[in-house]
């Protein structure tokens, strides 16, 4: 599957408001927010979605990510009030970036189920 415009912004190619980074994940806030915290965390090797993860090497990252998202949402202060993941796998779930991503989103009340 060809590169998407998250392996720019993992390069450095274009903008980001980068908020973490370490050897294997990146974050950094969404360009289009849907909360008053909403940011994009993401693995610096090309995966294209959910769906393409198997194995131990792929659950160790996904664990990373989850890290990730916990440094992130205490440093966001968002840790105890409560905030939510979301990662969109396919069409139906109307990802639109086929760059594994997860969505870490907080800062509001939340609504289940959602839309
Ligand atoms: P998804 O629908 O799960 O594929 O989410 C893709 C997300 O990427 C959307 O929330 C977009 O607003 C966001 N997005 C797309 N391009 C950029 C960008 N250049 N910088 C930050 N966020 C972006």
């Amino acid at each position: 599957m060809a590169e998407t415009i998250f392996s720019k912004i993992i390069r450095k190619e274009i903008p980001a408001d980068i908020v973490f980074e370490n050897e294997h994940v990146l974050a950094f806030r969404d360009i289009k927010p849907q909360a008053p915290v909403h940011i994009l965390i993401i693995p610096k090797v090309e995966i294209p979605s959910v769906k393409e993860l198997s194995g131990a090497e792929h659950s160790k990252l996904l664990g990373e990510l989850i890290d990730a998202a916990n440094a992130i949402a205490k440093k966001e202060k968002i840790s105890e009030i409560g905030f939510r993941l979301v990662l969109n796998c396919g069409p139906d779930a109307g990802q639109e970036v086929y760059h594994l991503h997860m969505h870490l989103l907080g800062g509001r009340k939340m609504k289940w189920p959602p839309g």
